[in-house]
């Protein structure tokens, strides 16, 4: 992915090392157990978060001591060009549309920080707020994906993309669609629901890619299998697999590696949020 030298988005709240945990409350088999939860039993990582936030309170610290490391700074940039190219496209394609696109704002942190909707834990992955329409993203997720099997500017790219997916869907009425519905079903009917808005949100990453490279022309030899790699390594029954756990579909909350690949390239391919009807 060609991104150096090109513009970095003013959307970011830089956050890292300005909240810590008080008193110690929630340890790290706490962690362990939301990261089980969301990845493997399917719920929703918003209703974890919740449930962590009653057991853990967090108090603002010195942002002064934080001291990034080159790599994670380097990620920073790029995160910064992946976000801009995100307004840069979505505010085309909603013209066209004769929509205007309100940004999302990222928010980088480190360890945990307040969000609208309970307490953003690292342990429970990159997601979209809808309560204050942010984006939250602990850079050390990006490690935990490579240890995955997912690395390269691409494949962060996707995790990004994703994540203003579900801000395309708050601001399409897709997500209260999906919540009204969620309100009316079982656990199980719920997570079937929820699989269909993220395979959605992963067919409006691969329609941003291809925006994106017919405005910017940005894409390298070998990029689109690094998203790929990146769909594949977050599919649930990949990781229901890596846990040790036969896959259960009842309890898939994002999909199949096949699903996501398979969403991703519909979108990719065709280039129209048309394509990304996954039935809502
Ligand atoms: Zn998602």
């Amino acid at each position: 992915m060609l991104w150096k030298g090109r513009r970095q988005s003013s959307n970011i709240e830089d956050r890292r090392g300005q909240y810590a945990r008080r008193g110690g409350a929630i340890g790290g088999g706490s962690i362990i157990i939301a990261l089980i939860a969301v990845f493997i039993f399917g719920q929703d990582p918003l209703m974890v978060l919740q449930g962590l936030q009653q057991q853990t309170s967090i108090v603002e610290t010195s942002d002064s001591n934080y001291e990034p490391s080159a790599e994670e700074q380097q990620v920073f940039e790029l995160i910064s060009v992946v976000l801009a190219d995100t307004e840069d496209t979505w505010n085309q394609i909603f013209q066209k549309a004769g929509y205007d696109y309100q940004a999302p704002k990222l928010v980088v942190y480190s360890g945990m920080t307040p969000t609208a909707c309970g307490t953003g834990q690292a342990a429970s992955g990159p997601f979209y707020c809808p309560g204050d329409q942010k984006i939250y993203l602990d850079l050390s997720f990006l490690s935990e994906l490579q240890r995955m099997g997912a690395s390269g500017d691409l494949a962060v790219a996707y995790v990004l993309a994703h994540e203003v997916g579900h801000h395309i869907q708050t601001l399409t009425g897709v997500s209260n669609k999906v919540r009204n519905l969620q309100s009316q079903t079982n656990q199980v009917g719920a997570n079937a629901i929820q699989v269909k808005m993220e395979l959605q949100a992963d067919c409006l990453a691969g329609v941003w890619v291809n925006h994106t490279q017919k405005r910017a022309r940005f894409l390298e030899q070998g990029d689109i299998e690094e998203a790929l790699q990146a769909a594949s390594a977050v599919g649930d029954d990949q990781l229901m697999r890596k846990a040790g756990l036969p896959p259960r579909r009842e309890a898939f909350t994002h999909g199949s590696s096949k699903e996501r690949m398979g969403w991703f390239n519909k979108g990719l391919k065709n280039g129209d949020l048309a394509a990304c009807e996954t039935g809502i």
